[in-house]
């Protein structure tokens, strides 16, 4: 085990107030591509760059493209949480970990037993008509050809935060919360780099910010303790 992670091993048996912030990194050994890899969805070619089917105004404006692209690479209803996901859903019930923050809308943490997860960025799992509000499961989505329609006429729309639209504010206060009086703050699997979410790290007030990611990030200068390796990997280790 590297000293590094002998370090991070150290400072979790002595805390009981760990706090988690991950992005699209924690679901790639979970078989999701995330954004920004040399692998990732913005090395892939499209007609239109992701970051521009994935907007607000782009699904207004082309809703059957931005489903096409949508349930084509964004959906992965048979993805499995992997060993991060297992090994923060086993520090919470330890009493270890208070809160999972997550940039993710896949709905692996809550797989793998996490109770309190904040997804800042929605849920792929959840989906409502924009006419009446009736909700609808991931698979309604995925079995549904082209926009999917509710019983009563109107369209679906995934409840996921679509670039240029609002996160909701009353789970960002609660991440800020969180991450205020956080004893640890380990950040994973983010490129640290879409914001409002990635702005959450200037909350922490204290002296362990891990940041476990298999690039470099902007972020980390300001870290106490950097572990650089795949995320699932490095908890496995860690919680043998
Ligand atoms: P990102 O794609 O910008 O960055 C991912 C980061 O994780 C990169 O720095 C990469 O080097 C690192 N990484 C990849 N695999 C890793 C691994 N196994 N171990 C450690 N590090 C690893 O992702 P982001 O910062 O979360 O921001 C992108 C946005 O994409 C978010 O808003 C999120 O909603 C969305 N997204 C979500 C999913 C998902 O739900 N699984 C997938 C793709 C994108």
């Amino acid at each position: 085990m590297t000293k590094e992670l002998e370090q991070l091993k150290q400072w979790i048996e002595e805390s009981d107030n760990i706090v988690f912030f991950g992005g699209a990194g924690v679901s790639t050994e979970s078989g999701i591509p995330d954004f920004r890899s040399v692998d990732g969805l913005y090395n892939q070619q499209y007609k239109y760059p992701p970051e521009t089917i994935i907007s607000h105004s782009f699904y207004v404006r082309n809703p059957e493209e931005f489903y096409r692209f949508y349930r084509n690479k964004m959906l992965f209803p048979d993805a499995k949480p992997n060993a991060a996901h297992l090994a923060l859903a086993k520090l919470e019930e330890q009493g270890k970990l208070k809160a999972v923050l997550t940039q993710n809308i896949d709905g692996l943490h809550q797989d793998a037993g996490s109770r309190e997860v904040l997804e800042l960025h929605g849920s792929v799992r959840r989906n409502y008509c924009t006419r009446c509000g009736k909700f609808y499961g991931l698979s309604y989505i995925v079995n549904a050809d082209g926009v999917p329609k509710c019983e009563c006429g109107g369209t679906i729309k995934p409840d996921v935060v679509l670039y240029e639209e609002g996160l909701d504010q009353r789970t960002m206060q609660k991440a800020v919360n969180y991450i205020r009086h956080a004893d640890i703050l380990i950040i994973g699997g983010t490129s640290l780099t879409v914001y409002p979410a990635a702005g959450l790290i200037d909350y922490y007030r204290g002296h362990k910010l891990v940041l476990i990611n298999k690039s470099v990030t902007p972020m980390d200068g300001r870290a106490d303790l950097v572990i650089s390796g795949k995320i699932g990997e490095v908890f496995a280790e860690m919680m043998q």
